[in-house]
């Protein structure tokens, strides 16, 4: 698999609430392919594990609470430049000043349920496709 690939989570605010579809139109709308995906419910160490380097921050321990309270999608997205694009088409991680049309405008509630996590470096999206997926589970 090329490196030209992303991480991204739908969070639980957004799956409980019917937004899995539209989101997922939007990355397909901007030319992600969708080369690994399905849904789970992180345990409390598995979020811990995925946002370790948040450890010690005012809000890992309301963020590991919220992202363990309900189901989310993990996916791999492919996409020449992918690691940029994708946080380009999610926006900013306060949804207050996140450019309109971007993903976390339109579905984010707060700073904490912003609707989804992508990956913020090559090097990263590589790590957290290897949490999530094995080998034969990607296309
Ligand atoms: N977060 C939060 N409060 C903050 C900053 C971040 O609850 O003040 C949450 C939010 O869900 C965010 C996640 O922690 O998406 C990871 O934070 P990061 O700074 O890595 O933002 P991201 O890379 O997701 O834009
Ligand atoms: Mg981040």
């Amino acid at each position: 698999m090329s490196t030209d690939f992303t991480f991204s989570i739908i969070k639980p605010n957004a799956v409980r609430t019917g937004k899995t579809g539209p989101i997922l139109a939007m990355i397909n709308e901007a030319g992600f392919e969708i080369a690994a995906m399905r849904m789970i419910k992180m345990t409390y160490a598995q979020a811990e594990s995925f946002y370790a380097v948040h450890k010690g921050k005012a809000f890992f321990e309301g963020l590991i609470e919220f992202m363990t309270s309900g189901p989310v999608f993990v996916m791999i997205l492919k996409h020449e430049n992918a690691v940029e694009l994708y946080r380009k088409l999610m926006g900013a991680t306060d949804p207050a000043k996140a450019e309109p049309g971007t993903i976390r405008k339109t579905f984010a509630v707060s700073v904490q349920m912003n609707a989804v996590h992508g990956s913020d470096s090559v090097e990263n999206a590589i790590a957290e496709a290897n949490f999530f997926f094995s080998g034969i589970e990607r296309f």
